[in-house]
């Protein structure tokens, strides 16, 4: 078999049980009726998208939430895939879950059909911030269904929390790392809560219903994500993402699909509104249910907006995002890529910031410190604003 560059894989479910106070993601609340012209859509992108001879090395299922669907649309939608690329024996394969939406049986055919590493958005580890967020589902509901996916087999779980949440304080968000570290699954990703313009939650926060913790707070939260965490067996790799150190019989849980973003390797999205970036490209599918459907069942792509991405830009894309890793972005990789070093784009803006302690140099390259990372837009911004000029 012919192989082409091997690359990640992201398919969109739009599609969620209710919609969360919070949430501005492209998902919709029910629309069951959708559900069929919706995966006819998407497994007709599938197959026109997909060179045969393509090799995967990650595949993300997310959403929304995609275990809302029937098991076995899902494990249709990956026997496509099988059928059209080749995925990697070791490939990472994700599906995102929400803890009250799948069974143990429902986990354990995913399983069967290939599933191995499964992400649980549980958000906290309290039940009255989950109702602030409105979730649907309470923190028992976490517990119960994360050892249901022991049971099913599953040995790479994530699980999604959110720190800063209204009326939240700092030993609340201990209590949350104290409650999810017990439950020992593989990785942690700790997202700072982001208001989103227009939500419910930011309606109840400009009234006065609801009050954020002030910036003190959320900075003493994520340090404590990078004190509490290591001490707790999970290694901080990313600003917001903790894996389960690798034992002596290996197993690394970082997770790799991730990664790919992060290193700014090529990646292919496919479903509602996803984004695709390769060789240079960047393009995004309609955010609309029916002009998706629509543009397939007329066999067109269903692409909204496609650009070239100019070197400048995807130089600067590339040190923003690695410099989210705690190893900073790869030098060789960068000098192979763009043709000048990393040292020569950004070395004369990091001296300030290396002595500021916001930056450290090493290895031929550049990693935030803590103290970086709580400034990490700022720094990020003084070192690749002349790039995108
Ligand atoms: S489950 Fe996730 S995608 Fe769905 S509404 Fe809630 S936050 Fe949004």
């Amino acid at each position: 078999m012919k192989i082409i560059n091997p690359l990640a894989l992201y398919i969109h479910i739009p599609f969620c049980q209710r919609k969360c106070l919070y949430c501005d993601f492209t998902s919709f609340p029910g629309q069951r009726e959708q559900f069929a012209a919706y995966l006819r859509a998407l497994t007709q992108e599938i197959e026109q998208r997909l060179p045969s001879g393509l090799t995967i090395t990650s595949l993300y299922i997310g959403g929304g939430t995609p275990t809302i669907l029937p098991t076995e649309a899902l494990t249709n939608l990956l026997a496509t895939v099988k059928s059209k690329a080749w995925v990697l024996p070791e490939a990472e394969v994700t599906v995102e879950a929400n803890p009250s939406s799948v069974t143990e049986t429902e986990l354990a055919l995913l399983r069967e059909a290939g599933v191995n590493r499964l992400s649980l958005g549980a958000q906290s580890g309290q039940d009255r911030f989950l109702q602030t967020l409105g979730r649907g589902h309470t923190t028992r509901q976490v517990e119960t269904t994360l050892a249901a996916a022991r049971n099913a087999g599953f040995t790479n779980i994530n699980l999604d929390l959110i720190f800063g949440l209204p009326g939240e304080s700092v030993d609340d968000w201990r209590e949350t790392l104290q409650w999810a570290t017990a439950l020992r699954p593989e990785h942690l990703s700790c997202y700072g809560l982001q208001v989103e313009a227009g939500t419910p939650l930011a309606q109840r926060l400009e009234a006065g219903e609801l009050n954020l913790p002030g910036e003190e707070e959320t900075s003493a939260m994520f340090l404590l994500n990078t004190e509490f965490l290591p001490e707790a067996g999970y290694q901080q790799y990313e600003i917001s993402n903790f894996a389960r150190r690798p034992t002596a019989e290996g197993g690394d849980y970082r997770s790799r699909h991730n990664l790919t973003y992060w290193r700014y390797a090529d990646y292919l999205g496919l479903g509602l509104a996803a984004y695709s970036g390769m060789a240079g490209r960047r393009w995004v599918n309609y955010a609309d249910l029916e002009q998706y459907i629509d543009a397939l069942r007329c066999g067109r792509l269903p692409v909204a907006e496609e650009e070239a991405i100019p070197p400048s830009t995807g130089m600067a894309e590339m040190i923003m995002l690695g410099l989210r890793l705690t190893t900073g972005p790869d030098p060789v990789v960068f000098q192979n890529r763009w043709g000048v070093s990393l040292e020569e784009t950004i070395g004369e803006r990091a001296v300030s910031l290396v002595a500021g302690g916001f930056l450290v140099k090493e290895a031929g390259t550049y990693r935030l410190t803590p103290r970086g990372m709580l400034v990490s837009n700022l720094v990020i911004t003084e070192l690749v604003a002349p790039l995108l000029r």
